[in-house]
């Protein structure tokens, strides 16, 4: 990396970052276009966010993703927020060109099964009432499911956020139930997305939250989880005959999503995916 007196600089605010798998992307994609950009990730403690979008504006620096604790406190201080972000009430991409608010981790998530199968027309189980199915559940909505059923341990979480998506007038069919009913709903499923931490590392050999025997060949798994990559649910998939989705490729989506809302230009996926496959020692 070549910087420069002109180099642009966009990053990362959260706390902490210093794991964050967005600089070695985002680096690598400049660094293949041959763009005069830098991705860096700056740890913002809790009580400095509005210092921060406010230094960064007067530093020129061109965009931020936002990352753990600071996506819902950022909205408080931008100019804008594009419409879905503002229905799933939290945003992960800041442009400072006109200080606009975007939510790309759902994007992330419906461009990968997208790789797949299209969502259109589709019968999607979300399993997770939290900050993925959210972002998730709305574009799910956006990209023209027919119907979607949100599953959770804490059911008043998933009535809740099936209000909020009914509400939203995206999709006109969303239920909520108790994640142990899982079995009677994707018998019916074309889509099964999993938002619950369960099978992340060091928790691998969790049971997963529906066995092989329980899906269909025609099911799409996707498990948001992405350490590790073969999670127990994706193995549970793959034993079925189903076709799996895995959590890597959410990463990637949403940040080229960001990367192409910076810059304006097509993002170099298949870059990015090597360079996120290599941080997490993929290959
Ligand atoms: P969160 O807000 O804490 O929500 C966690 C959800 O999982 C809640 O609905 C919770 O249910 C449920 N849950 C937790 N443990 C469970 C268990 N043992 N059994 C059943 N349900 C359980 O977390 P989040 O931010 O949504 O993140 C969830 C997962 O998505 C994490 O593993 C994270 O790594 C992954 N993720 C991946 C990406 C990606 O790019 N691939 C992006 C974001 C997040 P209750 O409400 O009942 O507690």
């Amino acid at each position: 990396m070549n910087i420069k007196g002109s180099t642009n600089i966009v990053g990362l605010i959260g706390h902490p970052v210093e794991h964050s798998f967005s600089p070695p992307m985002h680096n690598a994609a400049f660094e293949a276009l041959g763009m005069d950009y830098a991705y860096v990730a700056f740890d913002v403690d809790p009580s400095n966010v509005k210092s921060a979008i406010e230094g960064a504006r007067s530093l020129n620096i061109k965009g931020f993703n936002v990352t753990i604790p600071h996506k819902i406190e950022v909205m408080n201080h931008l100019d804008e927020i594009d419409e879905v972000a503002a229905l799933i009430g939290a945003v992960n991409t800041i442009d400072f060109k006109n200080l606009k608010g975007y939510n790309t981790d759902g994007i992330g998530a419906v461009k990968a099964i997208e790789e797949v199968t299209p969502i259109k027309g589709k019968n999607v189980v979300i399993a997770g009432a939290g900050g993925a199915s959210r972002a998730i559940s709305f574009y799910v909505a956006k990209y023209g499911a027919s119907n979607l059923t949100i599953l959770n341990r804490n059911v008043e979480k998933a009535q809740n956020l099936a209000n909020d998506v009914n509400e939203s007038g995206l999709i006109d069919d969303v239920k909520s139930d108790s994640i142990e009913e899982i079995n009677n709903c994707i018998g019916d499923a074309d889509i099964l997305i999993d938002t619950t931490p369960i099978g992340m590392h060091p928790n691998v050999d969790d049971a997963p939250i529906v066995g092989a025997e329980d899906m269909h060949e025609d099911l799409v798994v996707f498990d948001a989880v992405y350490n590790p990559n073969e999670t127990v649910l994706i193995n549970e998939a793959i034993k079925a005959g189903a076709k799996p989705v895995y959590g890597i490729k959410m990463l990637l989506y949403q940040g080229a999503e960001s990367f192409e809302i910076w810059t304006g230009k097509k993002a170099p996926v298949d870059v990015m995916e090597k360079a996120l496959r290599k941080t997490l020692n993929l290959e």
